[in-house]
């Protein structure tokens, strides 16, 4: 079917949903000017570019090109190079589909995955003046029971609901509460203060007001001891109900290393970033902080987190809290200046850490990314220049994967795991990373494909954050939009994408062994499998988002300063 040239607009008047997929994959969202423009074109008709008054800009002869492995397609990355502000339409074997590049074009969007976090606030009512139609009463206020001794109850409240469920799990609340925190601290100018959330307006930033949600619920999850109780869940999954209907008993689960290490290491970083806002909550996050180390440090022998019998939650199992550790410690230095966290993280570097992970699982990118960007050349010889050239080469692994893909996605064919998006955008932040330490416009380029592969420039033709793009992810894993009655599923979440490495045995009878990895997908509320959104899904989206809204206003700026000099030039 040809799609018409659609002209896309803001979220909150939805545009329409395209039911068939077009021979074209864009970032639906449209582009920035002053940024490459690339589109990926999975034909090898001819295609042109025409402006918004049908006046012919370019053409190609694409020839067949081999199929990218992990989609199948027989793709190409069409650079269209830099265009100017306007809509442009792309043609191809008599399909239309239409673009737009505008000066900030991802200015809603970036605001719209930090808002998302709002909407999985916990423990709260989320009123109708900052929740519009999502709006809905507060839920899971009753005091929690100690899982190890029932007759234990305290109340921990707050926090986000950690994906699709209703639980809160300490490590990957800590791991995206500090993504919120860097996406800050580097890019500052590229994050929204308008997010219209109930702190809106009280002299913190607003991505700042929305990570501290979480930090406020990460403090009470800290036993008396130092460690920190691994998650905060009832028994098994609640079924699709509104939140405010889920009444079961939650338990506080028994502690962990992995989520003291990540707890640890987030609250030194929060006691530097908030600071300057608030130095009594700092302190808190600093003795916090450094009484889950002092917890690390006398037991130092790693057990990994396993369910308690009868405990159905997710497990958020490790195979290693050395990360962990690393990266707490590189925190705790930049936060303290004490050398024996020096000598920590220099021991723990020396284990083997991977520089470019950056997710719950794997936190040693975060452990170098406070090394190379906070404590820069204060970390020393080792934790600066030797791991600064041990970043340069493993990040070169995430452009590498993305020269081999038809689409530019930094991803191998084989690693289409649960919550694809994570490496994925895992991979964008690396080269994000590595563009900032060395100026190189090859991984600005490539982190860029995967900033569009997020928003729609990809094998399924799907704009994977919610509310956003003209073929949108509608059926997310997520209770509350499955629940609240509301056709649109509640905004600027990010669904998970393809998975073939584990999907659900229903899945893999609708999709069979023969779909291609970057195509196992099911836009349907059960497949969890392929579509649950996670919170640490949007950090990472998040952190990518505000390094190319910041790029984007740079990029204005320098267009509106070249015209300002044309204009003397001819008048002068
Ligand atoms: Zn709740």
């Amino acid at each position: 079917m040809a799609a018409d040239s659609i002209l896309l607009r803001d979220s909150d008047t939805h545009p329409r949903i395209l039911t068939e997929p077009s021979v074209f994959r864009v970032n639906q969202t449209g582009y920035a000017a002053g940024l490459p423009v690339h589109v990926a074109v999975a034909e090898s008709n001819a295609v042109t570019l025409r402006n918004a008054q049908g006046r012919l800009l370019r053409e190609w002869a694409l020839a067949q090109t081999s199929p990218d492995a992990a989609s199948g397609d027989c793709v190409t990355l069409l650079d269209l190079g830099l265009l100017p502000e306007g809509t442009y339409t792309l043609e191809s074997g008599g399909e239309r589909r239409g673009i737009t590049v505008r000066q900030q074009p991802w200015k809603a969007v970036a605001a719209a995955l930090v808002k998302g976090l709002y909407y999985q606030r916990c423990g709260c009512a989320l009123e109708k003046k900052h929740a519009g139609v999502y709006a809905r009463p507060a839920c899971h206020t009753a005091a929690a029971a100690d899982w190890q001794d029932r007759t234990v109850r305290r109340k921990v409240t707050g926090g986000w609901h950690d994906a699709g469920d209703y639980g809160k799990y300490t490590g990957p609340g800590a791991v995206t509460a500090a993504h919120l925190l860097y996406a800050w601290k580097l890019f500052p100018r590229g994050c929204s203060d308008a997010l219209n959330i109930p702190e809106t307006g009280n002299n913190v930033p607003d991505i700042l007001n929305e990570a501290r949600y979480e930090l406020e619920w990460l403090l009470q999850m800290q036993r008396t001891d130092g460690a920190f109780h691994h998650k905060l869940t009832k028994a098994r999954f609640a079924p699709f109900i509104m939140p405010q209907e889920d009444r079961e008993e939650e338990y506080l689960m028994p502690v962990s290393h992995c989520a003291t290490g990540a707890a640890c290491a987030c609250l030194a970083l929060g006691s530097r970033v908030y600071r300057a806002f608030d130095e009594a909550f700092a302190n808190r996050m600093l003795l916090s902080a450094l009484r889950a180390w002092k917890w690390l440090e006398a037991n130092r022998e790693f057990v990994p987190f396993r369910n308690p019998e009868g405990i159905r939650t997710g497990q958020y199992g490790d195979r290693s809290d050395s990360d962990e550790r690393f990266w707490a410690a590189c925190e705790l230095l930049a936060a303290t200046g004490d050398e024996r966290f020096r000598q920590a993280a220099e021991e723990l570097y020396a284990e083997g850490q991977c520089l470019t992970h950056f997710g719950w699982a794997d936190v040693g990118g975060m452990g170098g990314l406070c090394c190379l960007f906070d404590l820069q050349e204060k970390a020393g010889d080792i934790l600066y220049s030797q791991l600064r050239e041990d970043f340069l080469l493993q990040s070169e692994k995430a452009l590498a994967f993305s020269r081999a893909s038809g689409y530019g996605t930094a991803l191998p064919p084989d690693g289409y795991v649960w919550g694809s998006i994570l490496p994925i955008m895992g991979n964008a932040m690396a080269m994000i990373l590595n563009e900032r330490l060395t100026g190189r416009q090859d991984m600005q380029a490539s982190a860029l494909l995967q900033w569009h592969y997020a928003l729609g420039m990809n094998a399924l033709d799907t704009c994977f954050v919610t509310g956003f793009g003209e073929r949108r992810v509608m059926h997310p894993h997520h209770r509350p939009s499955g629940a609240d009655g509301i056709e649109e599923p509640v905004p600027g979440l990010v669904s998970g994408g393809p998975n073939k490495l584990f999907p659900y045995p229903g899945t893999r009878e609708i999709l069979g062994e023969e779909t291609p990895p970057a195509r196992y997908f099911l836009d349907e509320t059960p497949s969890a499998d392929t579509n649950e959104i996670a919170i640490y899904w949007n950090s990472p989206a998040i952190f990518t988002a505000a390094y190319f809204q910041m790029l984007s206003q740079e990029k204005k700026r320098n267009i509106m300063i070249t015209c300002t000099l044309g204009k003397k030039k001819i008048h002068g």
